[in-house]
């Protein structure tokens, strides 16, 4: 798919609305539209990549941006774990169709605020 026709990509250039979390030079983070738990944000890559499958060396540093800006998040929002790690979130890639994946802009699900089962369905 070309970025010109991507939901995300319309997101991050303000052309679709969104519930905006955080944004910096490299990521733009947003409440889902339908919430998983009571905190279900999505921190995506303003560079348009498909998936984690798409990802090269190049993004790198990128993705660890990404991970740091989703524990910030789950701060400011009240999810973290305390010292004894009670508490918690899950941070998410669906990658391909089997996986869950439905929007094919990369993106970290930030989802907490309630206990979580496992195995994931
Ligand atoms: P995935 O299934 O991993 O590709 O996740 C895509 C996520 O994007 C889903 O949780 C959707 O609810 C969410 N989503 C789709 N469209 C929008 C939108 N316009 N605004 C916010 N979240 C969206
Ligand atoms: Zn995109």
């Amino acid at each position: 798919m070309h970025d010109k026709d991507c939901i995300f990509c319309k997101i991050i250039r303000g052309e679709l609305p969104s519930k905006k979390v955080y944004e910096d030079e490299q990521v733009y983070a947003f409440h889902d539209i339908n919430p998983v738990a009571p905190v279900h944000v999505l921190i995506v890559p303003k560079k348009h990549i498909p998936s984690v499958h798409h990802l090269t060396p190049e993004d790198e540093q990128l993705v660890g941006h990404m991970f740091l800006v989703a524990k910030q998040i789950a701060n400011e929002l009240g999810v973290a774990p305390d010292e004894n790690m009670n508490k918690g979130y899950r941070l998410v890639f669906n990658v391909g169709k089997d996986a869950g994946q439905t929007v094919f802009h990369l993106h970290l699900h930030l989802i907490g605020g309630r206990t979580m089962s496992w195995p994931p369905g």
